[in-house]
C-alpha cells in the first residue's frame, strides 16, 4: 500500500475537444508550483492526477497545488491492490488516523474498472459493514447515507484508491486556456484582485504599471513589482511593464482644465496599454474598477475612458463592494502589501473636484491641445520591463 495525493479537476470535463489541452495546462502549472518541494512520480488515470511523493511533504504540496486554477479538490489517498483484503487494510489505516467519535459516515464506490466483479453499491455496503464491525462499538459510529459527517471514497481503477478527505481547490480554468490579458496594475487593493479573477478563468496575465517619477518615489514601482510577485504564485511567469507618466501629466496640467486630469490620464493609460498589447498580442485589458467607487468609476466616466481603446476592457470587480474585494485580497495574500502607504501618480495630480459626468466632446477638445502621439511614443520608448 502506498500514500499518494490525488487531484480532481473541475470544469475541464465539460470542454469537449479542448479537454487534453486543458489537462496539460493544469498539470504544467502543478509541476511548476511543486518543483521546489519535489515529488517522485505523477500520472493521470481516468481524469484524476496521482502524485507519489514523500508523505512528510504532503502539507506543503497540497498548499502549493491549491494555488493552481482548475482544481476542485485534492485528497490524501491510499493506493491498494484491487482486492477486498488490501482495500480493507487501506480503510483501516485511514480510520485509525481519524477522529471518528460519535460521527456518521457513508461509503461511496466508483467502479471505473468494470472487470472488478463486485458492483459499486454492493461493494460500498460490504465495506460499510466492515467499518461498522471494526469501529462502530468503540466510537459510536453510524451510517447515514443522506447527510454523513464524513465520506469514505473507494475508486476502483487500475489500482484501488481509498480516501476520506477532500481539500478544496479554487476551481476555475487552467491558466493559458483563455487568452492573454494585460492587467493595469496600480499599487492599490483592487487591481491585483481583478487580475487574479481573470487568471482564475484561464487568462494568462501580464501587468502594466504607471508611475510618475520624480513626482512620485521609486517605491510605488517596487510596490507594483511586489504585488506582481504575489500574483505570480497563481499566474506563473509574468512581465511587468513600467511606464513613466510624468511628462504626460505635465502636459495635461499645462494645457487642459484641471478637473479633467483623471479622465484624460486614464485615456492615455488605455491608449498606451493598447499599443503594448498590439505589439505583444494581448487580447484584452483588465482593470480593477468597481461601479461608483470613485469619480472616475461612474458609468459616464467609464464610457469616456473606454472610448480611448478598441480592446475589450475586463472589469471583474465591477459589481463587488469594497468589503468583498478586501476579502478576496486577503485570500490571495495581496492585501497587506496593497495597504502599505505609497504615492499614487493619480493622487498627486488628482483634481480636488473631479468631474463625474464627463462629456466625450469636451474631453476630445482638450486632447486636441496635446501632442498625444509624441507623448505616448516617448513614454513607451522609456518603458522599463521586469520579468517575474
Ligand atoms: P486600485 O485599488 O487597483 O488602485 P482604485 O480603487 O484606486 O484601484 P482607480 O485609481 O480609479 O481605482 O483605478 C482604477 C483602475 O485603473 C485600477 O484598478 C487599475 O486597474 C487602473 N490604474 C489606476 N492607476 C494605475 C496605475 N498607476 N498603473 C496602472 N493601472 C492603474
Ligand atoms: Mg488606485
Amino acid at each position: 500500500m502506498e500514500d499518494l495525493l490525488s487531484v480532481s479537476f473541475g470544469e475541464l470535463f465539460l470542454k469537449g475537444k479542448n479537454r487534453n489541452k486543458f489537462f496539460k495546462a493544469a498539470i504544467d502549472n502543478i509541476k511548476r508550483n511543486i518543483k521546489d518541494i519535489g515529488y517522485e512520480d505523477m500520472y493521470l488515470e481516468s481524469s484524476k492526477l496521482y502524485i507519489k511523493a514523500d508523505k512528510n511533504d504532503f502539507d506543503d504540496l497540497i498548499r502549493e497545488i491549491k494555488k493552481v486554477f482548475g482544481i476542485i479538490y485534492i485528497s490524501e489517498i491510499k493506493r491498494c491492490d484491487k482486492n477486498k483484503e488490501s482495500i480493507e487494510n487501506g480503510l483501516k489505516e485511514i480510520l485509525d488516523n481519524m477522529d471518528i467519535k460519535n460521527k456518521t459516515f457513508k461509503v461511496t464506490t466508483n467502479r471505473v474498472d468494470k472487470t472488478f466483479e463486485i458492483k459499486s453499491p454492493e461493494f460500498s455496503q460490504m465495506m460499510g459493514g466492515f467499518i461498522l464491525k471494526n469501529y462502530a462499538k468503540k466510537n459510536n459510529l453510524k451510517v447515514d447515507v443522506h447527510n454523513p459527517d464524513f465520506k469514505v471514497f473507494i475508486d476502483i481503477k487500475k489500482y484501488a484508491y481509498v480516501y476520506a478527505n477532500r481539500h478544496e481547490g479554487m476551481g476555475g480554468l487552467p491558466l493559458g486556456s483563455s487568452g492573454n490579458g494585460l492587467l493595469l496594475l496600480s499599487g492599490g487593493i483592487d487591481s491585483p484582485v481583478a487580475g487574479f479573477m481573470m487568471a482564475k478563468r484561464g487568462m494568462r496575465i501580464n501587468c502594466l504599471h504607471f508611475h510618475s517619477y520624480p513626482f512620485t518615489s521609486k517605491r510605488a514601482l517596487q510596490k507594483a513589482i511586489d504585488l506582481g510577485k504575489i500574483l505570480s504564485q497563481y499566474t506563473g511567469k509574468m512581465r511587468i511593464y513600467s511606464v513613466n507618466m510624468a511628462e504626460i501629466y505635465k502636459a495635461i496640467n499645462k494645457n487642459c482644465h484641471r478637473n479633467q486630469t483623471t479622465i484624460l490620464s486614464r485615456r492615455f493609460m488605455m491608449r498606451i496599454a493598447e499599443k503594448i498589447s498590439e505589439k505583444n498580442s494581448y487580447d484584452a485589458l483588465i482593470t480593477g474598477e468597481s461601479l461608483g467607487q470613485v469619480a472616475s468609476q461612474t458609468v459616464e466616466s467609464m464610457t469616456v475612458i473606454e472610448d480611448a481603446t478598441k480592446l475589450p476592457i475586463f472589469k471583474p470587480l465591477i459589481a463587488l463592494d469594497k468589503t468583498e474585494i478586501i476579502d478576496r485580497a486577503l485570500f490571495i495574500g495581496s492585501y497587506e502589501k496593497s495597504i502599505e502607504p505609497y504615492d499614487d501618480c493619480c493622487s498627486i495630480f488628482a483634481p480636488s473636484n473631479p468631474i463625474t459626468k464627463p462629456k466625450l466632446k469636451y474631453i476630445k477638445e482638450s486632447e486636441s491641445n496635446l501632442d498625444i502621439e509624441n507623448l505616448e511614443n516617448k513614454a513607451i520608448e522609456n518603458m522599463e520591463i521586469f520579468d517575474i
